[in-house]
């Protein structure tokens, strides 16, 4: 079982007491595996992803495309949508929220950790469930069966890399962040 704390000092209030992992059959695609946590027996969060990223596999949370409404008819069109799907209007493709930098958000997530010692307690716990279900898959061999999810099985779908970039830079914002907060500690320049 895992300890109720982590590096950060901040002890988790939660326990992940399940991960399930559903590996792609295609290994040319970024997107690794579909994942479920289980919260403390209880609660289930479901399509969690692992994508392979330019450093190694990472967690992205459940998330869906961000759309907004054409102004001539209300129709919902992706963001980055040059004509609305429904009555053909002009959109412009740049309306997308942008983050600080000035590149466009196009994804929101359904649900998240809210503070970074869960983050890194569920990004453990996820990425060492891949690690042990890619390690049975390449015992098993020919053999290997892919686990299907109780319910129903998930199609496979091509992650964009314009999602895995976002992601990443979301990830890069996040310990950027970090490091401010610690240098607004008081100690100001003395870390790496
Ligand atoms: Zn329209």
């Amino acid at each position: 079982m895992q300890e109720q704390s982590n590096q950060d000092g901040a002890p988790t209030r939660f326990e992940i007491t399940e991960v399930r992992v559903k590996l792609t059959a295609d290994p040319r695609n970024k997107l690794k595996a579909y994942c479920s946590v289980t919260i403390d027996d209880a609660f289930v969060v479901r399509d969690l992803k692992i994508i392979e990223g330019a450093r190694g596999p990472f967690v992205a949370m459940p998330s869906r495309k961000l759309a907004d409404h054409c102004p001539n008819c209300h129709y919902k069109n992706h963001l980055r949508a040059s004509y609305c799907n429904q009555c053909g209007a002009r959109l412009d493709p740049e309306r997308a929220p942008k983050d600080g930098r000035g590149r466009a958000r196009l994804h929101a997530d359904l649900a998240h950790p809210i503070n970074s010692a869960t983050r890194i307690e569920l990004h453990k716990a996820v990425v060492r469930a891949y690690a042990e279900e890619v390690e049975a898959a390449k015992t098993a061999g020919e053999d290997y069966r892919p686990k299907t999810f109780d319910d129903f099985d998930q199609l496979s779908e091509i992650v964009d890399d314009e999602y895995i970039e976002e992601l990443e830079r979301r990830q890069e914002e996040r310990q950027r962040r970090r490091r401010e907060a610690r240098a607004n500690d008081g100690e100001a320049g003395a870390e790496g």
